[in-house]
């Protein structure tokens, strides 16, 4: 690529509304830009990165037997009764109207087409197992898109699905899966961790998370410091030994996904689930807490103002919240150093018949609202307690550390609830209908740009890993105009590396070079090669890694040899 030919659409402005590097880097580099709220058009030189992402998701899919398809991204209601997700799925689920005034949604996922589309084609068990995947377009309507393409709500995702006749099987292809994961986050260059996710309660069966560590990221992940042990801190399993505290005995886990479980509060509640909230807390008739930390802002910048009218429930006064909550402190006050999951107990709320939902701020809780109507109905699976930093790991192997990290990856065993709903089955080897088993696979194909970014960045810009980046080489000419033979030898070496296969561009928009490296050092492409007079002259070129503090002069021999 000839850069004179390209749109290269760099800024030196820092924007305003980027609060991550990633964010602003992509901004500053021109990769990516804002078209509405958590919708980003990708520019060339962001699509370039994108689609190299995509590639090593591709052929390592491909490698570990899945079958690439494609699927509407529209998808009728009727799929969606047919789960019960119509309605389940909450605020996220975009619902459109045809002219026939017919209900659609975008999908958010494919659980529901890709059971239909086996319930049609799959007949026998000799079609199985088989797993399919596609690289599409997913809507989710986020209470609040942040961070660029991290949270949009448009937002580009490989998912895979898997069918198989038992259980057996369906563990053999997500240890396929697992590690098919594992090969592409290390050939993408990013530091990760597997970590056990919350299965919620369908079908209690494996789940887990591939997190990027990156200090930006949302969520808490808690790890042994002496064995391979590592967790979602969402997750009961990650959440400490036994014993910890008696107080918490009498708290539970709800099926509702936590992250979930925040939004709907956050929505009913009408408060943004950003920064500016440091937790959120459901208390339950069942005794449960729920209560989520975000960053170390303070809740201050939510108006009372901005809570709605109350409906079938009112504000809480502080009585009933201390009468319920006792006199834990962690609850209206600063919620103190566990910034990650706040479980508090209260012996006192085990007797609750209605709920509060509110907030770590005076006048901001709830009483009187209830499960299935003010939010997802919740079902108990398991104790959940604490998980702070020096928690014993429950492999028993050392203490737990707390990191942070984004989500870039979730496989799950969905087990047979998908295919029971949806009337799903194929003939076994004795002719009886079977209900398959299933298990699903997410990879946020976009997220990981921003991800990788938050990895590998230093003052002047993006540092790519060789995987990720728009080129591998770029070779940069001083002063084309003035000296042809500059020109010509710039020109026959872009050539010849594009011909060595080493994807090459060639910066011939005469910029002056400080701006060249500039632009070059911002969108991060790992080799620059500087072609000048001096350098002609002396029968060298000058050579710096993106990394490197320094440049060398090397001839073309010892450039090749650097390069390939
Ligand atoms: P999160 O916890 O970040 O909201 P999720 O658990 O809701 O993600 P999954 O349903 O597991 O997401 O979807 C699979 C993958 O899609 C996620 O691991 C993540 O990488 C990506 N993803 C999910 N939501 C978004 C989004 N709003 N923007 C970009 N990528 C996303
Ligand atoms: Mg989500
Ligand atoms: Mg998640
Ligand atoms: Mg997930």
């Amino acid at each position: 690529m000839r850069l004179s030919q390209f749109h290269l659409h760099t800024s030196k402005e820092v924007p305003a509304e980027a609060e991550i590097i990633s964010h602003k880097l992509m901004l500053k580099a021109g990769m990516i830009r804002k078209l509405a709220s958590g919708l980003y058009t990708w520019t060339p030189l962001g699509l370039r990165v994108l689609r190299k992402v995509e590639r090593v998701v591709r052929e390592e899919m491909d490698a570990a037997g899945a079958i690439e398809m494609l699927m509407p991204s529209v998808q009728p209601r009727e799929l969606w009764e047919e789960t019960g997700r119509w309605e389940k799925f909450g605020g996220q689920l975009l619902k459109v109207q045809d002219r026939k005034d017919a209900w659609y949604c975008y999908g958010p996922t494919h659980e529901e087409v890709i059971t239909d589309f086996a319930r049609n084609e799959l007949a026998s068990y000799k079609q199985l197992p088989v797993t399919f995947y596609q690289i599409q377009t997913k809507f989710r309507d986020e209470i609040r898109p942040r961070f660029g393409v991290m949270r949009a709500r448009e937002f580009l995702m490989k998912d895979a699905y898997s069918f198989h006749l038992d259980d057996a099987d369906l563990d053999r292809q997500y240890r396929v899966m697992y590690d098919a994961y594992g090969r592409i986050f290390t050939r993408l260059g990013l530091r990760f961790r597997a970590v056990f996710a919350d299965t919620g309660a369908i079908g209690g069966s494996a789940s887990h998370e591939f997190h990027v560590l990156a200090d930006s990221g949302e969520d808490a992940i808690a790890f042994s410091d002496s064995s391979d042990y590592a967790a979602n801190t969402e997750l009961a399993e990650a959440l400490a030994p036994a014993g910890r505290a008696a107080a918490t005995q009498a708290m539970h886990k709800v099926e509702t996904p936590y992250q979930r479980t925040c939004e709907a509060v956050a929505e009913l509640l009408q408060i943004p689930l950003d920064r500016t909230v440091k937790s959120i807390a459901v208390i339950g008739e069942q005794g449960f807490v729920l209560a989520l930390v975000r960053g170390d802002h303070t809740i201050n910048e939510i108006k009372l103002a901005k809570l709605p009218g109350l409906g079938n429930y009112r504000m809480a006064t502080e009585a009933e919240i201390l009468e319920t909550l006792g006199s834990e402190p962690g609850f209206l006050g600063p919620v103190g150093p566990r910034n990650d999951i706040q479980v508090i107990a209260d012996r006192s709320v085990a007797a609750m018949a209605d709920f509060v939902v509110g907030a770590n701020e005076k006048g901001f809780h709830l009483v009187g609202v209830n499960w299935g109507r003010d939010l997802p109905e919740p079902a108990l699976v398991a104790d959940i307690r604490n998980v702070v930093a020096g928690d014993p790991s429950p492999d028993g192997a050392g203490t737990l550390d707390i990191t942070r990290g984004i989500e870039v990856g979730h496989i799950f065993q969905l087990g047979r609830n998908y295919a029971e709903a949806m009337g799903c089955t194929v003939q076994d080897a004795n002719g009886k209908a079977a209900t398959p088993t299933m298990g699903c696979y997410g990879i946020g194909v976009s997220r990981i740009v921003a991800a990788a970014i938050e990895q590998n960045h230093d003052d002047n810009g993006i540092t790519w890993p060789e995987a990720m980046a728009p080129w591998q080489a770029v070779v940069c000419v001083i002063n084309p105009k003035k000296d042809p033979a500059v020109a010509e030898a710039a020109d026959a070496l872009y050539r010849q590396l594009n011909a060595a296969g080493i994807e090459t561009a060639l910066d011939d928009r005469g910029l002056r070079p400080g701006s060249m490296f500039a632009d070059i050092e911002l969108i991060g492409i790992p080799h620059r090669i500087v072609v000048s007079e001096r350098g002609l002259a002396a029968g060298t070129f000058e050579y710096r890694q993106r990394r490197a503090g320094e440049s060398e002069n090397l001839d073309q021999v010892t450039l090749s040899a650097r390069l390939g």
